[in-house]
């Protein structure tokens, strides 16, 4: 059974109750979370408190750089241990897993080097007076996690506030926190001071909301559903409390007849496919100049129908969906495809090994989704990609930004001057041209615009969203 981590010790749930964890690859449960609730939320917030107050507000920066320096050591000695526990617990193939480890590894060590680089700067003013800003930690920062990609979310989010002399309490995903509950323990062996991490798992609309609504957390870093992220916002804002969102995307890959289509066609399958589709960056609209559109969904088509889908250890191209009521999500989107009409290209296999009572999808590409549709606006979370064509540059740009999301663009043309306009005119957070990050790039700032959230994680620019900005003016004559 697996404790919450408060204070560097495991501690059960004042509820006495649990979860079963499931894994997704045969839907039978293997394990048991606790169901926490406010009580045990209070006990994290105020061991970090205790924390921040008695040992960690006088950690110099350097110092902290060494604490993740030697946290990223540690997740590497122990990456395969921990892309395993991932791999069950989310059902994600051996090559993500792993990649998974790989990169929580390197946001520990992006912002190990990043901590005593972070400084304010000093001002003109009156004369006699010298002003200068200095760049505060909030203090104890609050991280709801989602159960995509625990690790890497852990590490973005984690790693940027404890970088800027923060220190954390975690509620991970209810169906994915086994990892975050191993990294926390890590941290205490490598001299991470009792409270500076802390981990409460349980459903969201229990610990979740009580992390949200507690006064003693001084700003939120949500990255979840659209759904969830205004309950988020709507319960800080009653006490002012700063947010950053990571919320969905129905991210548009854009394909002018003049692309690399050797280049462009993995990179369009596999950000549709990678994590069975359950990225918030998935590549999941495919907008084709009307020009190259039927060579290219013949050729893509021929690519879908060579993609494997089975347990995660199996480590084919595609694992299982998170859940069955995710399975379920996307059933529905796909019958309401075939009630539109909306013809389907193509679909990858289910391998016989799959246990029936696991959670999987063939993944799926669809062609002539209209605009309108919920499958050409809506986040499915699976693997099911919708092609649309376009007639010219401005016609791509209206299809582009035809929904409520805007987080990441992939753009595919050899032109030099369209590669410009296009990144200027796509509303979206990050742009990708001639190749395909989904969000890639612990050193690259990302977040989104419109619905997809807004504030900026990862690289070095997260850690501004991580500080507070103090403004000191000294009158010396
Ligand atoms: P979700 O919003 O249901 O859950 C996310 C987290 O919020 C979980 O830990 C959950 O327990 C918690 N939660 C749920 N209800 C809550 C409440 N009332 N108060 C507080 N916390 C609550 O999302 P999900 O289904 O876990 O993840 C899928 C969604 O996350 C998709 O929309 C996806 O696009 C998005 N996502 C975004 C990013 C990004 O960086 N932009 C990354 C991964 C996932």
């Amino acid at each position: 059974m697996q404790l919450n981590y408060i204070a560097n010790a495991s501690v059960r749930s004042s509820s006495g109750k649990t979860l079963p964890v499931i894994d997704p690859s045969d839907g039978q449960p293997f394990d048991e979370i606790q169901r926490s609730n406010a009580q045990d939320i209070d006990q994290a917030v105020q061991a970090a408190h205790d924390c921040l107050n008695t040992v960690w507000h006088k950690v110099t920066a350097a110092e902290r750089g060494r604490l993740l320096m030697a946290l990223s050591r540690k997740i590497a000695e122990h990456a395969d241990e921990l892309a395993a526990i991932e791999q069950r617990d989310c059902g994600k193939p051996t090559k993500q897993a792993k990649a998974d480890a790989a990169a929580l590894v390197r946001y520990f060590e992006f912002y190990a080097g990043a901590c005593d680089k972070l400084h304010g700067e000093t001002l003109p003013y009156l004369d006699g007076y010298s002003v200068m800003t200095w760049r505060e930690p909030h203090g104890v920062t609050g991280h709801i996690i989602p159960w995509n990609y625990p690790m890497q979310i852990f590490g973005r989010s984690v790693g940027g506030a404890l970088a800027a002399g923060n220190v954390c309490v975690v509620k991970p995903a209810e169906d994915a926190c086994l990892s975050l509950i191993r990294v926390a323990q890590l941290a205490a062996e490598v001299g991470f001071p009792a409270g500076a991490i802390n981990i409460v798992t349980g459903y969201g609309h229990e610990v979740g909301d009580a992390l949200a609504r507690h006064r003693g957390i001084h700003h939120i870093s949500f990255t979840g559903s659209p759904t969830v992220g205004t309950l988020i916002q709507q319960v800080a804002a009653e006490r002012h409390c700063p947010v950053t969102l990571e919320l969905g995307g129905k991210s548009p890959q854009i394909v002018f007849s003049d692309a690399d289509l050797e280049q462009a066609i993995p990179a369009l399958v596999n950000a549709i496919v990678q994590n069975a589709g359950q990225t918030c960056s998935a590549g999941s609209r495919l907008l084709i100049d009307q020009q190259i559109y039927e060579p290219l969904l013949e050729r893509l088509g021929q690519a879908f129908e060579k993609l494997r889908v089975g347990p995660a250890t199996l480590d084919l191209d595609v694992g299982p969906l998170i859940r069955q009521t995710q399975q379920q999500r996307v059933w529905d989107f796909l019958s309401d495809a075939q009630v539109a009409g909306i013809p389907m290209v193509a679909q990858g296999q289910i391998v016989d090994e799959a246990p029936d009572t696991g959670f999987y999808q063939a993944p799926t590409l669809l062609r002539d989704v209209p605009v309108k549709h919920r499958l050409a606006q809506e986040e499915v979370f699976g693997p099911v990609l919708c092609a649309m064509s376009f007639r010219d540059e401005d016609h791509a740009v209206e299809l582009a930004n035809a929904t409520q999301f805007g987080l990441v663009a992939g753009i595919w043309t050899r032109d030099g001057g369209r590669q410009f306009r296009m990144a200027k005119r796509v509303q979206s957070g990050q742009v990708f041209i001639n190749n395909y990050g989904a969000g890639g790039g612990v050193e690259l700032p990302f977040g989104g615009v419109k619905s997809s959230g807004y504030g900026r994680e990862k690289g070095f620019e997260a850690l501004y969203g991580f500080t507070t900005l103090k403004t000191v003016a000294i009158r010396h004559g």
